[in-house]
């Protein structure tokens, strides 16, 4: 019987990761660690810390330490926010998400959010856009996780969260370890591939369905729950 919807946030619900990726580049590149926007879409999901280690790693064969992660991370929030800035204000929702939210609703489903983002602006802006939907109290966010995406641990904090096992959730994920993370949790995944990466990487992850779009997903939603053998 399902119960709840768990949804990730960037490329979810807001189109944030241009932003984000533009940011990650140019940062980690000033830093002496050579990285490109698909490099960060390929890594969406982990902390910062998680993604900055990545890099150190490959670079300087050591982890970040706690104080080069906060100065970088710090950088790349101003340069991700002089992005926002320059395209608008504020990264748009995408396109469907809004619908998505109210069929789940309609449909009795909690709405959980698990987010590896830790921005202070975020609960605002949740409620400014999809209000009504997501309570604190269901929000998995950065800082609540110790390890994060693709590790299992946010998943299944959303699930502790919401007070259901895996076989009642749903999961929404755009990012390959993102989904990795979902499944590991042993959660049913529904892939929207709204970045540009080949939507192989996350039937490759174990997504039970690749979808284009969150439109996709609320046109479909009825026919999608059912072929998934989905009781509700
Ligand atoms: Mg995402």
């Amino acid at each position: 019987m399902l119960s709840a919807v768990l949804f990730d946030m960037d490329g979810v619900l807001f189109d944030s990761m241009p932003g984000h990726a533009y940011a990650w580049a140019k940062v980690m590149t000033e830093y002496g660690l050579p990285m490109t926007p698909t490099d960060a879409f390929e890594n969406e999901g982990r902390t910062g810390i998680g993604t900055i280690s990545i890099f150190t790693q490959r670079y300087w064969g050591r982890d970040a330490t706690e104080e080069e992660a906060r100065e970088l991370y710090e950088r790349k929030t101003v340069v991700f926010n002089e992005y926002q800035a320059a395209h608008g204000g504020e990264a748009p929702e995408i396109p469907g998400a809004a619908a998505v939210l109210d069929k789940v609703r309609d449909h009795g489903l909690l709405r959980v959010l698990v987010t590896g983002s830790a921005q202070q602006s975020l609960l605002s802006r949740l409620e400014r856009h999809y209000p009504g939907h997501f309570r604190p109290k269901l929000m998995v966010t950065g800082d609540d996780v110790r390890y994060g995406k693709p590790n299992p641990e946010p998943y299944l904090m959303g699930l502790k969260k919401a007070g259901i096992t895996a076989d009642e959730a749903l999961v929404v994920e755009n990012a390959p370890l993102g989904v990795r993370a979902a499944v590991a949790a042993g959660i049913r995944t529904i892939a929207v591939n709204t970045g540009p990466l080949d939507p192989q990487l996350l039937a490759d992850e174990g997504a039970a369905l690749v979808l284009p779009s969150m439109t996709a997903l609320a046109e479909g939603w009825e026919d999608i729950v059912r072929s998934m053998d989905i009781k509700q």
